[in-house]
This record gives C-alpha cells, sequence and structure tokens, in this order.
C-alpha cells in the first residue's frame, strides 16, 4: 500500500511532533497553571484510552515521529500505562522514533519502570525549587520528598531526565545557581521556561511572576561561560553548553517569535481538541470524527483539514507592561 502523504502545513512545515494530553486533572495546583479551585472535566468529555490509540495511531501513520504525553498530570489518569504499553508497537515497528512524557514527578516512583519497560527513554519533570516550603507554596498540594524520589526512580529505571523550571520573579530567582548544581549533581538536562499568561490563575499577577529569560541568562554567565549550541528542536527552545561543568540548558522563551518558522508540532487536549499552535485559540474538534465511525479516513481527513489551519505565528506580548496575547485556556488544557 502507498505510504500516505506527510502532513505539510500551508507554510510548508512538516508536522512530526505531537503532544497529547490524556487527562486536565491533576494532584498539584501550581500557581501559575491553575487556580486554587479548578472544575475538571466530566469523564465522559474524555477521549477514552482506545481513542487515544487511534488518535496517536493516524497521527503516526501520517508521519508524527514524535510523541509525548502530557496533561494535566498524565500519570493520574487510570490505567495510563495501559495506553504507554500500546504505544510499544509503533516504537517496535520504527515508525514512531520517541515517546515521552512530560510530568510533575509525583507519580514516578511508581512508573518509572512500568514506563521504561513500555520504551520510554526520557522524561521531562517539572521542578521549580528546591525549598520545600517554596515547593509548596507553588504546587499549593505537592511534596518535594516525593518529587525526589521520583527522580530517584526514574534514574534507576534508566530513563534520562530534564528538569523543567518555570523562572518565577521573587520565587525562585534566588535559587537558580542551586538548581543548576543539582541538575549537574544529578547527570540531569535543564530547561528554564518564561512564565505564560495562559488561564484565570486566581489572584496571583501574571507581571508579578515574570523573570525574563535573559536577565536570568546575564545572571548564570556572571559565573559560567556559556557557549550557545546550534541544536534546536523545532520547538521554542534554545541551548547553551556550561563550559565548567559541561552541562546542557536549555531556554524556552515562547513569548519570543524566533521558532515559529520552524515549528513542527501540534497539540491535542484530553477532549479531541487539536491545537496547531499553543499561542492561538484557534483549534479543531477531532473526537466528532473519531467517534462518527470506526474508519480512519474520516478522522485523517479531520488531521489533514486541522493541519491547513495551522497558523504561522503567535501572539503573546508582555512589552509595554501589559498582559497582550492572554490566551483564555489553561496550560493544563493543552499541556504546555
Ligand atoms: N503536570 C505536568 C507537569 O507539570 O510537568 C505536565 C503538564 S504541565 C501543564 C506542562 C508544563 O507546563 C510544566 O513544565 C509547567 O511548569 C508548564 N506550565 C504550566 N503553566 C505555565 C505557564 N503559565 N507558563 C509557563 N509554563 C507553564
Ligand atoms: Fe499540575 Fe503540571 Fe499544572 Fe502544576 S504545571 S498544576 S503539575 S498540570
Amino acid at each position: 500500500m502507498d505510504q500516505p502523504a506527510p502532513l505539510i502545513d500551508p507554510f510548508q512545515r512538516a508536522i512530526r511532533y505531537l503532544r497529547v494530553s490524556v487527562t486536565d486533572r491533576c494532584d498539584f495546583r501550581c500557581v501559575y497553571c491553575m487556580s486554587e479551585t479548578m472544575t475538571f472535566l466530566p469523564r465522559a468529555e474524555l477521549l477514552t484510552l482506545e481513542e487515544l490509540d487511534r488518535l496517536a495511531t493516524a497521527f503516526i501513520g501520517l508521519g508524527v515521529e514524535k510523541l509525548r504525553i502530557t496533561g494535566g498530570e498524565p500519570l493520574v489518569r487510570r490505567d495510563i500505562l495501559t495506553f504507554f504499553r500500546a504505544m510499544t508497537r509503533h516504537l517496535d515497528s520504527g515508525a514512531l522514533k520517541e515517546l515521552t512524557l512530560t510530568t510533575n514527578g509525583s507519580q514516578l516512583e511508581k512508573y518509572a519502570g512500568e514506563l521504561a519497560a513500555a520504551g520510554v527513554r526520557r522524561v521531562n519533570v517539572s521542578l521549580d525549587t528546591l525549598n520545600e516550603r517554596k515547593f509548596t507554596k507553588i504546587t499549593r498540594r505537592g511534596r518535594l520528598d516525593q518529587v525526589l524520589r521520583g527522580l530517584d526512580a526514574a534514574q534507576a529505571a534508566g530513563l534520562r531526565v530534564k528538569i523543567n523550571v518555570v523562572a518565577l520573579k521573587g520565587v525562585n530567582d534566588d535559587e537558580l545557581f542551586p538548581l543548576v548544581d543539582f541538575a549537574a549533581a544529578h547527570d540531569m538536562d535543564l530547561t528554564f521556561i518564561e512564565v505564560m499568561p495562559m488561564g484565570d490563575i486566581g489572584n496571583e499577577d501574571r507581571l508579578d511572576q515574570y523573570w525574563s529569560l535573559k536577565d536570568l541568562r546575564a545572571q548564570l554567565a556572571e559565573r559560567f561561560t556559556l557557549t550557545d549550541l546550534a541544536e534546536r528542536s523545532g520547538g521554542p527552545a534554545r541551548y547553551v553548553r556550561v563550559e565548567e561543568t559541561g552541562q546542557k540548558i536549555g531556554f524556552i522563551t515562547p513569548l519570543s517569535h524566533n521558532f515559529c518558522e520552524s515549528c513542527n508540532r501540534v497539540r491535542v487536549t484530553c477532549t479531541g481538541e487539536i491545537y496547531t499552535c499553543l499561542g492561538q485559540e484557534g483549534h479543531s474538534d477531532l473526537r466528532a470524527p473519531l467517534r462518527a465511525s470506526t474508519d480512519d479516513a474520516v478522522l485523517t481527513e479531520a488531521i489533514r483539514a486541522a493541519i491547513r489551519l495551522k497558523p504561522k505565528g503567535h501572539d503573546f506580548d508582555y512589552s509595554r507592561q501589559r498582559v497582550d496575547g492572554q490566551i483564555s485556556r489553561h496550560m493544563s488544557h493543552t499541556g504546555g
């Protein structure tokens, strides 16, 4: 049978990377991500594990090579390991090059071994502070020791760990070097993320939280020699090597436009909405086509139609002390 045509958007970008949010629920309530009181979706709204499998399989058939599972907290979705294990067949066939996840680490102690057995090789763990009191303040629920045990379990299972730190002014700006040292001591990669204006987060003020990565990098350069690396991921991350430690550190500045031209990714929410740009409201529905027919032709055509609408770039803007381009949905909706 002929290979179907790959997914190419109107700006000639080939879509190779799919992020799927498998739940909007989470055991944490991070201050930049959720409000204290969140209303979560009724379970019937969510794609079932079988539907998630069909969807991911359809994308892989259309040329997606990298699949990242996210949420909410993906590891709090019931039986989610069944889905990971189902994806192993695409790794085995070679169609899928990488299966990975972004997690808050709370359940890693429990699942790291099974994830590794399913073919996961790398995991991104969000960890904004090494201070127990601050950790509880940021996550409103979490326990640092549980996450640290999760990191140990991930490494013991052979998973490569990358720590994601959201840069928060007045919160973790005094922990830049402790975090860098921690990552170096444990041989973990490290990426800093600029906080983004997404969703109603209650009383927290976005501009108060905003710590520019330009400032963060300048602070880092006071102590270390940083060499820019050419390496790009098709996403908003830029990397430097710290010459003194050999570490690779990433900076994700989604508010800049310097990556949109190479953007190779799309996101699907746990209800089957496809967002072709993190920074735009526009989306299409894949759940109805999924449920309309067991024949994947309907789904495939809906995916192609959505990709034809992928915008050229996004509209975030923190300039002039206003949070323009504010996106009404929460990050936990699209999964970051
Ligand atoms: N629960 C998992 C976790 O925390 O890693 C996966 C989902 S979480 C929404 C994905 C990533 O988005 C995390 O690294 C989190 O820190 C980041 N994030 C959430 N809200 C954000 C915001 N407003 N600005 C920047 N990053 C954000
Ligand atoms: Fe949960 Fe992740 Fe959002 Fe924190 S960032 S509330 S862990 S989904």
